[in-house]
């Protein structure tokens, strides 16, 4: 072996590297080889990709009470997620939940980037199994392109024939997985293996297995750098305080191969040449050549050279999270009105969910006054008026709701005093009050229904309404 660096396998020389600066807009598969890198930020992204995985696979799976725990149920316009049970009127709060998802995106740009493409973005994290399942079926970056260019024998069948019948596998459990979070997973998987589940579920099934393949298995960066919107509009959030992965081209300039041990040559920088932080990204663009929009700043770059600085025995960090202003020789600002403008506006919204989720009140009532008339006398002479109640129950069991009235103490509330109610149901109720004329003080006169759920009185809802009576009494 060379005592000069590079010497790693699959080193790339000068030409290579070239191709990789000069990537064709539609890059065709043949240019991306990566090479797989170990390392502290392959490390988290691992975590990260694992953990978001085993909730995605799991959460089917597991139950609460006597129902899936994370479960659409879209006949029934129920959601269930952990305990609470959420309906069509509860939509709001999921205006909420984006708006926090969107600010909670532009705080973690402003202040790191993409870290959300490099780490946690499902399109990464399928694509990270993907390329795990072609190395441990095909080999390393140089086995691949050797077996690519050679002709097909029958170990490049086998080999080829592993990989995709593992990515099909993969990609048919995350279009099951989709489907079960829809229609509960221990029904799905009998109905869908003895042919018994609907046309709807097979469809979707197919539907997300063939696009998993595809854009985990096929398109891969082509997505990140063609389809999704974010790589475009990431220059706009980017300031010079902004942590992108970035090469010390002071330090690493020139640059140039050397030997392994005793390099007395000054005149070169830090970088030697190899060509490892372009042979390891997943976009196969080349970090020296400063920040591109094709970087979705997975670092894998950054442990690739780490690599080989430990292998020359020179400080970490050529290739590091770094701030423009930091690589100018200045100062980085941490507190910056964006910043903390994104940050505080993500916190508002947090709490104000927080709030509207934990004081959601499980019952949703209405009182509409008869519009035809405003009132009328009944054959005892006292003033009435009709009102229609619409109750709601929002909770995921039978509940008695007890209707009450407030607003005078002589006033009568004909109707039934209590409802029953199964889950999810409305009922609309017609009610009467009465009041006797000379009571009347005023022609109009402010009232409430009070609804009282009976496990839940905590929950009691009071809507306000009014009683009309004749001028006369004005
Ligand atoms: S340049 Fe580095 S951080 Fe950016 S995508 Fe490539 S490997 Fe990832
Ligand atoms: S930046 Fe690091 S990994 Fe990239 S060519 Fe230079 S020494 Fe090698």
């Amino acid at each position: 072996m060379s005592d000069r660096i590079p010497t790693v396998e699959g080193q790339t020389d000068a030409g290579e590297r070239l191709a990789h600066r000069h990537t064709p807009a539609y890059q065709t598969k043949q240019g991306v080889y990566t090479r797989g890198t170990s390392g502290f930020f392959q490390n988290v992204r691992l975590t990260a990709g694992l953990v978001m995985l085993f909730m995605y696979y799991l959460f089917p799976w597991l139950n609460w009470g006597d129902r899936q725990m994370v479960w659409f149920n879209l006949p029934d316009r129920q959601f269930y997620v952990f305990n609470a049970t959420f309906w069509p009127q509860d939509l709001v709060l999921l205006s909420w939940l984006l708006i926090i998802c969107a600010f909670g995106l532009f705080f973690v740009t402003v202040f790191g980037g993409r870290i959300w493409c490099g780490y946690t973005c499902p399109q990464t994290v399928w694509t990270q199994i993907f390329m795990a399942i072609e190395r441990h079926t095909e080999g390393e970056r140089n086995a691949r392109i050797k077996l690519d260019k050679g002709p097909m024998t029958p170990s490049k069948f086998r080999k080829k024939l592993a990989k995709h019948t593992l990515w099909l596998g993969v990609a048919w459990a995350t279009g099951f997985t989709f489907v079960a979070y829809f229609i509960p997973a221990r029904e799905l998987v009998i109905d869908h293996w003895t042919g018994q589940a609907s046309t709807a579920a097979y469809l979707w099934i197919g539907l997300f297995t063939v696009g998993t393949y595809l854009n985990a298995g096929y398109m891969r960066e082509k997505v990140c750098i063609h389809m999704c919107p974010y790589a475009r509009f990431q220059s706009v959030m980017f300031d010079q305080d902004t942590l992108i992965v970035a090469y010390d081209t002071e330090r690493g300039e020139p640059r140039g191969s050397r030997k392994r041990t005793g390099d007395a040559d000054n005149s070169q920088g830090d970088c030697v040449d190899c060509g490892l932080c372009v042979q390891v990204c997943p976009t196969g663009i080349d970090i020296r050549d400063g920040l591109q929009y094709e970087c979705i700043q997975c670092a894998l770059c950054i442990d690739a050279c780490n690599s080989i600085m430990d292998k020359m025995n020179y400080d970490h960090g050529l290739v590091r999270y770094a701030t423009e202003h930091e690589l100018d020789g200045g100062k980085t600002h941490w507190f910056r009105p964006r910043l903390i403008g994104y940050g505080a506006a993500m916190v508002i919204m947090c709490v104000a969910f927080a709030y509207a989720l934990t004081h959601r009140s499980t019952v949703e009532a209405k009182v509409a006054r008869d519009r035809g008339a405003l009132f009328h006398e009944t054959k005892t002479g006292d003033i009435e008026n009709t009102y229609t109640l619409t109750l709601f129950n929002k909770t995921s069991f039978n509940e008695v709701y007890e209707v009450n009235f407030e607003g005078h103490p002589s006033a009568r509330l004909i109707g039934p005093a209590s409802l029953e109610l199964a889950p999810g149901q409305t009922r609309v109720q017609v009610y009467q009050v009465q009041i006797a004329p000379d009571m009347l003080a005023n022609s109009r006169l402010p009232i409430s229904f009070i609804v009282e759920p009976a496990k839940h009185p905590e929950n009691e809802v009071t809507i306000e309404s009014s009683f009309i009576g004749p001028d006369r009494w004005k």
